[in-house]
């Protein structure tokens, strides 16, 4: 790679000046520097996201795949099941969404699933394999909505009295209702920034991207594990907003514990239908920037990855993918189902990844991985463990 960029930069030299050297030496440091780097860190510029996202791809994936192996444990692959526990209705106006009442899709609205049919779906999860169980409501936010808050602390306890981690997204949530959620010992609550700070607005106009920030800042306060990625193919450039959005999520104080990846599924009826499809050079992309910037983060291939062939999935988990949703459904769109998931990952050495491993304890073997990651980091792991699995 050294005499690749060491090349590169004489030929800038030749042809194009001392401006683009200079760049290339930056470039080439930043890159070096996560590629080398043993703990996660929150001081990311967004020109070094950049410069990292723009790498030739090859490299770039090929640096996320070594930093992932050194992160991870490289063949375990987290199995999450997402329930729809309350469809249809959504007063917001997101573009992309079958669930927003703004928009013709022919979707039924329903009311809050009971809890006993969210636990048995839990059980048949848990009995496939998922060791995750998310379940999404299709609200704004949870102002006046006590008796769900009570239902939905009763599914987070059964989830959780099940050994799988529980994670729930329910719109914006306030301080004190994180603080429930955290009682009731959810694991991770998921709320996606979905795109870029520029590119937000041509999205989304019912709510700010501060809003959003707001909900992951009480979530985190209230220490629960924080979930929240992107939609790509939204029409964003993706060179900036795919760059943007990570660069977001990785100056958070500190860096959300999973970061799922939707690929658009163009729902008729919504705006964004007939969208060009994103390239799969980009979700690669995109994975692999994150995987290097956030590198003990759990990278979540999630909506849209029915479409993708089993060869483009296998890409993405070699770039730094390590987590899937699988079973009968996601929310609203297809989902890829156990079964099918199960001959795949038979096929490519997979195993599912289990809580504790999800948790970043994998110790530096010397099969995979070339860098110590320092003790201290371990320590300041197992201690969150102690404290949400515990
Ligand atoms: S994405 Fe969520 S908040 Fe937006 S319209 Fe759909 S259900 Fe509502």
């Amino acid at each position: 790679m050294r005499s690749f960029i060491a090349t590169n930069a004489l030929r800038t030299q030749g042809g194009f000046g001392l401006g683009l050297l200079s760049l290339s030496r930056r470039c080439s440091s930043t890159f070096q520097q996560a590629i080398a780097a043993s703990l996660p860190r929150t001081t990311w510029t967004r020109d070094e996201i950049s410069d990292i996202y723009n790498q030739p791809l090859m490299e770039l994936a090929s640096a996320a795949g070594s930093v992932h192996r050194r992160f991870h444990k490289p063949s375990a692959v987290q199995l999450c099941t997402l329930m729809n526990i309350k469809t249809g209705g959504c007063t917001e106006d997101c573009s992309y969404c079958a669930q927003s009442s703004r928009y013709s899709t022919g979707l039924e609205a329903t009311k809050l699933s009971t809890v006993n049919s969210v636990l048995e779906a839990a059980k048949i999860a848990k009995e496939n394999g998922s060791n995750r169980f998310c379940m999404g409501a299709a609200w704004r936010d949870m102002k006046g909505r006590k008796r769900g808050i009570k239902n939905i602390v009763e599914m987070i306890k059964g989830v959780r009295a099940m050994g799988m981690e529980a994670c729930v997204t329910l719109g914006m949530l306030d301080k004190d209702q994180a603080r429930q959620l955290k009682e009731a010992g959810l694991t991770a609550y998921n709320h996606n920034l979905d795109t870029s700070r520029e590119h937000y607005s041509n999205i989304i106009t019912t709510r700010s991207y501060d809003e959003r920030l707001q909900t992951l800042e009480n979530v985190r306060e209230a220490g629960i594990h924080v979930c929240s990625g992107g939609i790509l193919g939204l029409g964003e450039v993706p060179q900036t907003d795919h760059a943007g959005l990570i660069h977001t999520l990785a100056t958070l104080p500190e860096h959300p514990e999973s970061f799922p990846v939707n690929k658009l599924v163009p729902i008729k009826g919504t705006p964004m239908f007939g969208q060009e499809p994103v390239k799969l050079e980009d979700i690669v992309r995109c994975i692999a920037t994150a995987r290097l910037v956030m590198p003990a983060t759990i990278i979540r291939l999630a909506a849209g990855r029915v479409t993708m062939p089993e060869s483009e999935q296998m890409l993405c988990f070699m770039a730094g993918a390590n987590a899937i949703f699988t079973g009968e459904k996601m929310l609203t769109t297809d989902c890829n189902g156990w079964d099918e998931d199960k001959v795949m990952f038979d096929r490519w050495g997979l195993e599912p990844l289990q809580t504790d491993a999800s948790r970043i304890t994998v110790e530096p073997s010397t099969t995979h991985h070339d860098h110590i990651v320092p003790e201290e980091y371990h320590d300041k792991k197992s201690g969150e463990q102690l404290q949400s699995y515990g």
